[in-house]
């Protein structure tokens, strides 16, 4: 019999987002100056007291697994959290903590999708829901969110959309790659439209505390008992307290579908790491002053990135309400030229930008948006300024 491997793994996308920062890791190699806008996370240090915690918690041989869900104070901790500040009630046996909100994802498809269910995904989105629910057995049902709306799909748009087969909706406020947020309306809409016709909505809330203005995040499973029912809130530690590399995400459902998840994280990974879950800990309960310091520095780079953007030619973007990501719109750059050649694609400005001007940033068709670029703040003052003078100086060349 030949050895074949699965369809499933053959089907995945090898993300264009990694291929970029690859390309441009090896420019930087070999000494070229880049600037980079492609970061997913941000570049402050993990704050020094979730670390000297973790650190203390590895001296105590705190180093053994602990129960597959997660250790019982972190998990009163995420409760307290949910409670205070996205305003709603679970308690511990309704959190499921994972290795990264990425993973918590990754638990939820497995845990309610069957062959040929199909979630609604709002396009643009985070490049790895549909590789998400695929692997799950699921189909992703994709419902353009217009600029007119912010990017946002509208109740009406996913009512339309929906089958017999329809398990699931998947809501990310605010949004990678947009920086949008749902208003409270919006979010009461939606979830009308899920109580009624009977769905699930993953609420992916991983960028919950970086809003700027008077943007508020709204948690959509707060908005009363029946979308409360219906709603899986997934969220995490790794971008509001620059704790990427500590991979810990996590999960807020009924007791059921909980205890569905533990079933499954227990035969696949286990605990997430024991010293980990400590260090979350710490930056749910701790000083909360070196998040919102970094909050703040987030919003003034997004304030000068826009103000700089707002006096270029050719580009279309929304200032961004959340997350660290501003998305351009360069569909207006194509069939101009640059140096006698009339640009074709995005690929080609993409390309241009990184080979001349060294200013690496991601093309966003793998989120479901073939005419923009998606820029990330989350990177210096200082590199900020430079890639807006360079970016600047390309599109003064395209005529
Ligand atoms: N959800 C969104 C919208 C994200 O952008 C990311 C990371 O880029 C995640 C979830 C995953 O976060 P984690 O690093 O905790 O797995």
């Amino acid at each position: 019999m030949p050895t074949t491997v699965s369809e499933k793994a053959l089907r995945i996308k090898p993300s264009s987002t990694l291929s970029i920062t690859a390309h441009a890791n090896a420019l930087k190699a070999s000494g070229v100056n880049i600037i980079s806008f492609t970061v997913g996370e941000p570049d402050f240090p993990t704050p020094t007291h979730i670390n000297e915690f973790a650190i203390q918690a590895i001296h105590d041989g705190f180093t053994k697994y602990t129960a597959a869900s997660g250790i019982p104070e972190l998990k009163q901790a995420i409760c307290k959290k949910l409670k205070d500040f996205n305003h709603i009630s679970y308690s511990a046996e309704q959190i499921i903590v994972s290795n990264g909100a990425k993973h918590s994802l990754s638990n939820i498809f497995q845990a309610i999708l069957n062959p040929g269910d199909e979630v609604i995904i709002p396009v643009p989105y985070w490049l790895t829901y549909p590789e998400i629910v695929q692997l799950s057995g699921g189909i992703p049902v994709f419902v353009e969110g217009k600029r007119e709306n912010h990017y946002k799909v509208t109740a009406e748009q996913v009512r339309n959309v929906v089958t017999d087969k329809t398990k699931a909706i998947i809501l990310n406020s605010p949004s990678n790659p947009t920086g949008m947020l749902y208003s409270e309306e919006e979010l009461r809409e939606i979830a009308q439209v899920a109580i009624t016709c009977d769905f699930f909505i993953v609420a992916d809330e991983m960028y919950e505390f970086l809003t700027y203005g008077h943007h508020k995040h709204v948690s959509i499973a707060s908005l009363g008992p029946e979308v409360y029912e219906k709603t899986i809130t997934c969220s995490g530690v790794s971008k509001s307290y620059a704790m990427t590399g500590w991979r810990i995400g996590y999960t807020a459902s009924s007791k059921s579908l909980a205890a569905l998840m533990d079933g499954l994280q227990s035969h696949q990974t286990s605990n997430p790491c024991s010293i980990s879950q400590k260090a979350a800990y710490e930056a749910i309960v701790g000083d909360q002053q070196p998040m919102l310091h970094m909050v703040a520095e987030f919003e003034q780079r997004k304030n000068y990135m826009c103000t700089r953007l707002y006096q270029m030619p050719l580009i279309q973007f929304l200032e961004p309400e959340g997350a660290f990501y501003t998305f351009i719109d360069f569909s207006s750059v194509l069939q101009h030229s640059y140096k006698n050649q009339v640009l074709q694609s995005i690929d080609q400005v993409v390309s241009i930008l990184l080979e001349e001007y060294h200013v690496a940033v991601i093309p966003c068709a793998d989120f479901g948006s073939e005419q923009h670029i998606r820029l990330s703040f989350a990177t210096s003052m200082e590199n900020i300024i430079e890639g807006m003078n360079r970016l600047e100086s390309f599109l003064l060349c395209i005529k």
